[in-house]
């Protein structure tokens, strides 16, 4: 296996992989999380920013013992659901370290919430304010702005948000109800390769903190959300550089003494995951050669049918072909990747897929009867 350079898998993490899966015989699939990669992006992500607190956004990981790492480091959290808000309980995480960003919640988990003591929620509606005013009266508010998701991989800007012109009576409204309206947050789209987003985005929602505060309402919390790249084929811009330009515009629009709040998920975990899958079949279908593997669609790798292409690793030296890589299912949606070039592995062989650790095991389900991989730090 010599290509994990091109695949960009560190060479410390290939070690480890190379080494638990010599020295185990745990079944496939399984995806290894290396620690010191999400150590390490935990000590890149915020650094740049002033004033900076980072949430974890649960959603790209919540395996246990990645939440446990992640706490261990100081980070604090971003749910969605009754079920993370339990399993940040049961790591034992304060409810000064966990916000809700999801413009819609449901009663129940407001419920839930309110009774843990959640400070902090995301609103983009006049319902949204009237389930907050009723079940949380004493939380802190901030609201979605819609921003442009263009250049994002994974858009996120057509379900939630705000236009600038519906914002002020938002906002309004709010203070009207008697709650308390800290701030607004946005999502410029997941794996966002477009470093003008978070400009553009900033520049929106500056002219609303300064409609807002014309109007005697200060906001104090500039939430940015998530939406920092990892590389998957392609080379992507530095969290480094993405933070120098949202730093010098926050410094050009907003007040001195701004909180900013980051979102990160796929970048404090994506790049330390590695799926392990073996080769379970073959086929020549016409012209076409299929490779089936016991990882697929269904069961780890959801976001391909989204566009999201990953790297993979064999480590056959026969020579190459061009394949169709398949899941395990019986489900024609179950096809990982249309077009790739890999030597031709036999059956039993693993194959290994880079960049795996966000978004993966979270949309898993056992459909057809494959179980969910495991998650296994190393
Ligand atoms: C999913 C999500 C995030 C994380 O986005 P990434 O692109 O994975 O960094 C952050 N904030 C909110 C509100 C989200 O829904």
């Amino acid at each position: 296996m010599e290509t994990f350079e091109k695949a960009s898998i560190r060479k410390s993490t290939w070690r480890k992989i190379l080494n638990f899966i010599a020295s185990s015989d745990y079944p496939t699939p399984y995806l290894l999380l290396d620690a010191a990669v999400i150590r390490e992006k935990a000590g890149i992500i915020g650094k740049g920013l002033r004033n900076a607190r980072t949430f974890y956004a649960v959603k790209a990981h919540p395996a246990r013992e990645v939440v446990e790492l992640i706490a261990s480091l100081g980070l604090n959290f971003e749910i969605a659901s009754e079920g993370e808000l339990r399993l940040l309980r049961e790591v034992g995480i304060g409810p000064e370290r966990i916000i809700s960003s999801n413009p819609v919640k449901s009663p129940s988990f407001l419920r839930e919430a309110k009774e843990f003591g959640l400070q902090y929620f995301a609103f983009d509606s006049a319902e949204e304010i009237e389930k907050i005013a009723t079940f949380c009266p004493d939380a802190g508010i901030y609201l979605r702005v819609s921003v442009p998701n263009e250049g994002s991989e994974w858009p996120l800007s057509r379900k939630f948000g705000v236009e600038p012109d519906e914002a002020l009576s938002l906002i309004l409204m709010a203070v009207d109800r008697g709650l308390s309206v800290v701030g607004t947050t946005f999502h410029v789209g997941s794996q966002c390769n477009n470093i003008y987003n978070w400009q553009t985005a900033l520049d929106k929602v500056a002219s609303i903190w300064e409609a807002s505060d014309k109007k005697g309402v200060r906001m104090k919390i500039l939430n940015i959300g998530g939406g920092y790249p990892i590389r998957y084929r392609r080379d992507v811009a530095e969290i480094e550089e993405i933070e120098r330009l949202i730093d010098a515009k926050v410094i050009e629009r907003f007040p001195p003494d701004v909180e900013i709040h980051v979102e990160p998920g796929r970048a404090l975990v994506g790049d330390a995951g590695v799926f392990v899958t073996s080769v379970i079949g073959k086929a020549v279908r016409g012209k076409e050669n299929w490779l089936y593997i016991d990882a697929g669609v269904f069961n780890g790798l959801m976001e391909v049918l989204g566009g999201i292409r990953y790297s993979y690793i064999v480590g056959s030296r026969a020579p190459e072909k061009r394949w169709k890589l398949a899941g395990p299912s019986c489900d024609s949606l179950d096809v990982i990747d249309q077009d790739i070039v890999l030597p031709e592995p036999m059956i039993g062989d693993h194959l290994l897929i880079a960049s795996a650790g966000a978004y993966t095991i979270s949309y898993a389900s056992e459909f057809n009867g494959f179980a969910i991989p495991r998650t296994i730090l190393i």
